[in-house]
């Protein structure tokens, strides 16, 4: 059975399930696995297998506690009627292959995890016999609350509370979280950016005389966000399908090399393709595409990470962040496990907002490439791929392009590349509307409409008619009463 360790070093779990249950370990540090297993399918055979199958192997493979009937249930009744029959479309446009991880319930790839953690957690509490009520804390610059809502609202035995930057996220992304329904659901707005979400959703992890409490009243809190294991390692499978369909498509032989491009905030997804290239996908440049919060370009490019800088509100909300949680496991990974090392690189960024890694993590860097791209490239991206494809790219999606084309223009690399569309482009409908030639509209919601009829596109299900869906989430807090509202919760 695999073990999984705290990047920092102050704990380990044998097998997935007490991991997946914890979310985070009790020094703060990120669940690892001790060791990456390799991909128990050949890359011949990878071209026309299915979404489901992949997966399996995928996640069976690092979750080895779970039996192959508990991983088959957990993967199919994720990835059912919830999604298309092939599950991850992965559209051939420009210089690139698009893979369509929006095709879910709320439109945004948070869903290719969202939709399997609820089955992970609960087939993992009764695996390990565990009593309480698992309450999952989740902080979100968008599209994770909204997912995770959708994956666990009315699973008995859970509750979860969601933490929304109140001016950080889109009107459709509010609109999606506020009105959510289920007994066990619960949305607050607060008065500050993600990563002070985030921040204050990890402080209350690691008050143990909080856990205390909530373990008398029969509550055990888990996490939603990628920092818990059990939301990356599915994320692993669809790099994997993705290689298996450049195969199909004649682009790559087995065995050649890809590019990945991923547009990163949190660092989660791009840690998956990393994951999927520890597990034998064969991969040439991992390219990390950030918006103007570009924190991520500058440590690939220099080996420092350095958070004292402006934050800013963009397009593209969902990496609108500063502090990306899972740069900790890459760095333990390429550190060698070194968790002392890790321990003290966290604890610098705690204390002085900044820290340089050793010149072997820099080594290990090089397989990334770091690049970003400002609001107004995004737009005109956005706009340029439409005019000359007809392909229609979400923010998010549009900064990983323009950051690939920077890279090409640099390197001359022509290598066969995957790109991660992130998020349908009616989730961000305003900006992509303007960006190919639509006019501006005075209600928000209009432009979903205006933009399903310029492109002869149907709007997404859970995106119709948000705005006269009842509110049922109203609360608006402050980031210091974030702890008394969950006790406050909770205690019920
Ligand atoms: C969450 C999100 C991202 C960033 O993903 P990370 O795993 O946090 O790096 C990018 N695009 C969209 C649309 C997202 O919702």
């Amino acid at each position: 059975m695999r073990t999984y360790v705290s990047s920092r070093g102050g704990q380990s779990i044998e097998g997935a399930a007490g991991a997946i249950i914890r979310g985070i370990a009790s020094d703060k540090g990120l669940f690892v696995p001790d060791e990456i297993p390799v991909l128990d399918i050949k890359l011949d055979e990878l071209a026309g297998m299915k979404y489901q199958e992949i997966a399996r192997k995928v996640i069976g493979a690092f979750f080895d506690d779970y039996t192959e009937n508990e991983i088959a249930y957990c993967v199919n009744g994720a990835y059912d009627d919830k999604f298309p029959k092939e599950v991850v479309p992965v559209v051939k446009a420009g210089d690139a292959y698009f893979l369509e991880l929006y095709r879910g319930r709320t439109s945004a790839f948070k869903d290719m995890a969202l939709s399997i953690l609820p089955y992970l957690l609960t087939t993992a509490v009764k695996k390990t016999g565990e009593d309480k009520k698992i309450c999952i804390l989740t902080a979100t610059s968008g599209d994770t609350g909204k997912a995770a809502l959708e994956g666990f609202a009315n699973v008995p035995g859970t509750e979860i509370i969601v933490f929304f930057p109140e001016d950080g996220v889109s009107a459709v992304q509010k609109a999606q979280m506020v009105t959510q329904e289920g007994d066990n659901t619960h949305v607050f707005a607060i008065r500050g950016n993600f990563d002070d979400a985030q921040t204050g959703v990890k402080k209350i992890f690691s008050d143990d005389a909080m856990a205390e409490r909530l373990a008398d009243k029969g509550c055990k809190l888990s996490s939603a966000n990628s920092i818990n294991i059990g939301r990356l390692i599915p994320q692993v499978a669809y790099y994997v399908y993705g290689y298996g369909k450049l195969i199909e498509d004649g682009a790559i032989k087995p065995g050649d090399k890809i590019n990945i491009v991923v547009p990163t905030g949190n660092f989660g997804n791009i840690l998956a393709a990393y994951y999927a290239s520890l597990m034998g996908i064969p991969v040439n440049k991992f390219i990390c595409a950030s918006n103007e919060n570009k924190v991520l370009t500058d440590f690939i490019n220099t080996g420092i990470y350095d958070t004292r800088r402006d934050f800013h509100i963009t397009n593209s909300p969902s990496m609108d962040i500063l502090i990306s949680s899972n740069l900790e496991r890459l760095l333990y990974h390429l550190s060698g496990g070194d968790s002392s090392e890790i321990a003290e690189l966290m604890s610098k960024l705690d204390s002085e907002k900044c820290y340089e890694v050793s010149d072997k993590i820099k080594e290990g860097l090089q397989c990334f490439y770091g690049g970003f791209a400002d609001v107004s490239d995004t737009n005109k991206t956005i706009g340029e791929i439409y005019a000359a494809n007809k392909y229609l790219m979400d923010t998010h999606t549009a900064v990983a392009y323009k950051v690939y084309e920077d890279y090409r223009e640099a390197t001359g690399d022509d290598t066969p590349t995957i790109i991660a569309s992130t998020a349908s482009p009616f989730k961000f409908s305003d900006s992509v509307a303007k960006s190919v030639g639509l006019s501006e509209c005075e209600n928000e919601f209009d432009y979903l409409e205006e933009l399903s009829e310029a492109t002869g596109t149907a709007i997404p299900d859970g995106l119709a008619n948000l705005d006269k869906k009842e509110v049922r989430h109203k609360g608006v807090i402050d980031i210091d009463e974030m702890p008394s509202i969950v006790e406050e919760l909770l205690q019920k």
